[in-house]
């Protein structure tokens, strides 16, 4: 069989790239090829309620699990709630969603070796032939970014009594600072069911995945959750950029277009890619390229100029990363926490105006203005080269 489509990837981007392509045109032969045995891996997704349009949470329904009203954020001066509405997709229902619309154009448990204009090879010698194929298999390690990272251990618990939470608390910086930007984040599932996450912004991706599961339960202990089930666990490293040649980037692709992590279509300051790959879906779907070529401009125009818009939050990044010292990194957040709630919203959104960028930048910021002015232009060492 030869597909319109063939997405090498069952992860997030790559699903819902499919999911509307196959709504706009329900007689397109789509695959899906997928290592593990089951699509979308084991994650939450979240994401703020402004991140997207009401169109785009109307089609994205069906794949959200968890609707909070509002959000909250916790550092050692203050607590702030926000009244930005808050929303997780889940693996589960990604995989229960895309079983529906697609059954059998899973190929599940095939390991992609090779992908080429026309088709991909799988590792058992399968070849499966398509006029467009999109590669989503996830961030790769790629020498034009030069990366700061997010990393994290989640557990997802069962209390013995209600937990008492009743919306995310996004960040709870008032846990002691090490390792960089340290917070604990938690989302309630239900009144006894709650995600809780240890986070770091950190120079360095290496985990300590013990430790991070004991400072959960000593989090959890001093807020009063008695654990008697661990449901889940989750553990990520995420890319915060600090600088880049996207240009170096995309000639990397061989001429395969990309979608996801893989395309760079991520948050610059929280490596989060829902809200990206929400958009990259709805670009595809409206323009649907017949072929492989089509598909790679596409892909690589809008890759380059989501990088282009989000020039201003790689200067802050490496105000976070370069400029404060690591035991300083959370009073940088805890002013931008400050900041009027429609501007931390577009914030998240990447859609801050010549004002809020402004706005960000002025008052007192807890950097020292020199090292501050130093990082504003900082090239890659190849955009450097090339220049
Ligand atoms: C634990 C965790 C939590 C996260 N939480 C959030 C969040 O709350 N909100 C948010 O917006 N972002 C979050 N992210 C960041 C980001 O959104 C996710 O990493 C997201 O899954 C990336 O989507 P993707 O489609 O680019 O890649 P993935 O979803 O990782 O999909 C890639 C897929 O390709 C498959 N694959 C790889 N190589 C091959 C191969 N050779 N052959 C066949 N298949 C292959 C993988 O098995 C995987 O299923 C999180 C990331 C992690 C790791």
């Amino acid at each position: 069989m030869r597909y319109d489509y063939v997405f090498a990837g069952g992860g997030l981007a790559n699903t819902l790239a499919a999911y509307r392509l196959r709504h706009a045109d329900p007689s397109l032969r789509i695959a899906i090829i997928e290592r593990a045995n089951r699509i979308g891996g084991n994650h939450t997704w979240s994401f703020h309620g402004t991140d997207l349009t009401p169109a785009q949470h109307q089609w994205l329904k069906p794949f959200v699990a968890h609707n909070w009203p509002r959000q909250e954020v916790r550092f050692p001066g203050y607590r702030r709630e926000l009244r930005t509405s808050y929303h997780s997709a889940t693996s589960d229902q990604l995989a229960e969603v895309a079983a529906r619309e697609f059954g059998d154009s899973f190929l599940l448990g095939r390991e992609v070796e090779e992908i080429g204009e026309r088709h991909v090879t799988v590792a058992n010698g399968e070849t499966i032939e398509a006029d467009c194929i999109i590669d989503g298999r996830g961030a790769r390690g790629d020498d034009n970014l030069t990366l700061g990272y997010q990393k994290f251990i989640g557990r997802e618990v069962r209390c013995a009594k209600p937990h008492g939470q009743s919306v995310p608390i996004i960040m709870d910086a008032t846990v002691p600072q090490q390792d960089g930007y340290r917070f604990i984040y938690t989302l309630p599932m239900d009144e006894t069911h709650i995600l809780i996450e240890d986070t770091y912004y950190s120079d360095g991706p290496e985990l300590d995945g013990e430790m991070l599961t004991s400072e959960i339960d000593a989090y959890a202990q001093r807020r009063g959750f008695e654990i008697t089930e661990v449901v889940r666990e989750e553990g990520g490293v995420l890319p915060i950029v600090l600088t880049g040649d996207i240009h170096g980037f995309w000639a990397s692709s061989g001429g395969i277009p990309r979608a996801g992590m893989r395309a760079a279509l991520f948050h610059p300051t929280t490596g989060y890619s829902l809200p990206d790959a929400v958009r990259f879906a709805d670009l595809l779907a409206a323009k649907r390229p017949k072929t492989t070529e089509q598909a790679h401009a596409l892909a690589k125009r809008y890759s380059m100029a989501t990088w282009r818009q989000r020039d201003f939050f790689r200067v802050l990044n490496r105000f976070l990363f370069f400029a404060a010292e690591p035991d300083k990194r959370a009073s940088v957040m805890e002013r931008f926490y400050t900041l009027p709630e429609p501007l931390i919203e577009r914030f998240y959104a990447c859609r801050l105006t010549p004002w809020d960028k402004a706005r960000i930048l002025i008052g007192r910021p807890p950097v020292p203005i020199s090292r501050a002015l130093q990082n504003i232009w900082v090239a890659h060492p190849a955009t450097a080269k090339n220049a």
